[in-house]
């Protein structure tokens, strides 16, 4: 993703640390304590600009959303698109999703979401892949016993390789959709990339496997 320099990323950051919350480590096992309530938690990995979980924290009140994403300079647009939605249901992390079993507690998450994950196609990358199998025992451990992973992408490889993935370690399949768009469904939330590549005429490939 294309990032422009944004020296003021930092100030903001600070400013609005009740929704970027800093230090996310020291939350794990605790973090419907920082929601105020015991609703399930539900982690997009890699949230990018904001629009599907900010979409999804409008569409689902009783859940609490916690997006994930590396990129400072491009979490500030997530989290301006979570101010002006005025969602009180949905954090933000600055966070490597390498560190996810520092951050989440075993059996803390309901369902995580890919979304339109970086592909790393060259094989010398396959460890950076969100659906590599070392993210794969992060997700077993802290996703609670009838926990979801759903993956969106356009990219037939990187598709592939994840149902190869998800298959080679032991988890149940419980949809693979080849054409996500082919039938409308209201309910779907686009993100950015999802919009982008199905307005170019790509076909959208959707999972959802459990452990
Ligand atoms: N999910 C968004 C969408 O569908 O529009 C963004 C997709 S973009 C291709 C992938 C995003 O994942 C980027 O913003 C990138 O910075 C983030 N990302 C990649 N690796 C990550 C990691 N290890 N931890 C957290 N975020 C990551």
């Amino acid at each position: 993703m294309r990032q422009r320099h944004k020296p003021w990323a930092d100030d903001f950051l600070q400013e609005n640390s009740q929704l970027i919350v800093p230090n996310a480590m020291e939350h794990k096992g605790k973090w419907q304590q920082l929601f105020n309530n015991d609703h399930p938690i539900h982690v997009e990995v890699g949230t990018g600009k904001g629009q599907y979980i900010v979409g999804m924290a409008k569409q689902h009140p009783e859940i609490n959303f916690i997006g994930i994403e590396i990129v400072k300079s491009i979490i500030v647009t997530a989290a301006q698109k979570a101010l002006d939605a005025e969602v009180d249901n949905l954090l933000l992390l600055n966070v490597d999703a390498a560190d996810l079993r520092d951050i989440f507690a075993e059996n803390e998450i309901a369902t995580i979401y890919l979304n339109f994950s970086d592909p790393w196609p060259k094989n010398r990358h396959e460890k950076r892949r969100l659906t590599y199998h070392t993210f794969l025992e992060q997700y077993k451990e802290i996703l609670d016993p009838s926990g979801k992973v759903i993956f969106k992408t356009d990219n037939r490889g990187l598709f592939e390789y994840s149902l190869v993935s998800f298959n080679a370690f032991g988890m149940n399949l419980e949809e693979v959709n080849l054409d996500l768009h082919a039938i409308a469904d209201p309910l779907n939330i686009m993100t950015e990339y999802e919009e982008k590549f199905s307005a170019k005429g790509q076909v959208i490939y959707r999972s959802r496997a459990s452990f």
